[in-house]
């Protein structure tokens, strides 16, 4: 079974880039909870958070683009570039990720609605 043997390697490939597109989410989020000018550290339990946010900072000035040596740099280049792209309700490997986005965006739109009565 040809198709399904691919499947499963797609699959496993995937599971990859979900996981580090989740990663790159979260670190984008969670660095901007972080308050430097007050000296105040942000404590992040996810493992390879701190990782991924200087990957985030890295990929502002980064001129190198594909060629780039660092990293995750360009893997993480090519996989923002499709979530913010990709239109798909149905994508593999991001509406899991969409639907936890739109929770969040759902949820922080009910709260101000309800700060402002
Ligand atoms: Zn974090
Ligand atoms: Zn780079
Ligand atoms: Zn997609």
């Amino acid at each position: 079974m040809e198709v399904a043997e691919s499947e499963v390697r797609d699959g496993e490939k995937i599971k990859l880039i979900r996981r580090q597109l989740a990663l790159l989410i979260h670190a984008d989020r969670c660095g901007k909870n972080v308050n430097q000018s007050d000296g105040e550290v942000h404590q992040c339990s996810m493992p390879l958070c701190s990782t991924f946010k200087l990957v985030l900072n890295h990929m502002t000035i980064c001129q190198a683009g594909k060629s780039c040596t660092v990293n995750h740099c360009s893997v993480s280049r090519e996989i923002l570039a499709h979530w913010r792209n990709c239109r798909s309700r149905r994508c593999i490997m991001c509406s899991p990720l969409k639907e936890n986005a739109r929770d969040y965006y759902e949820r922080k739109r009910i709260l101000l609605r309800r700060a402002h009565g």
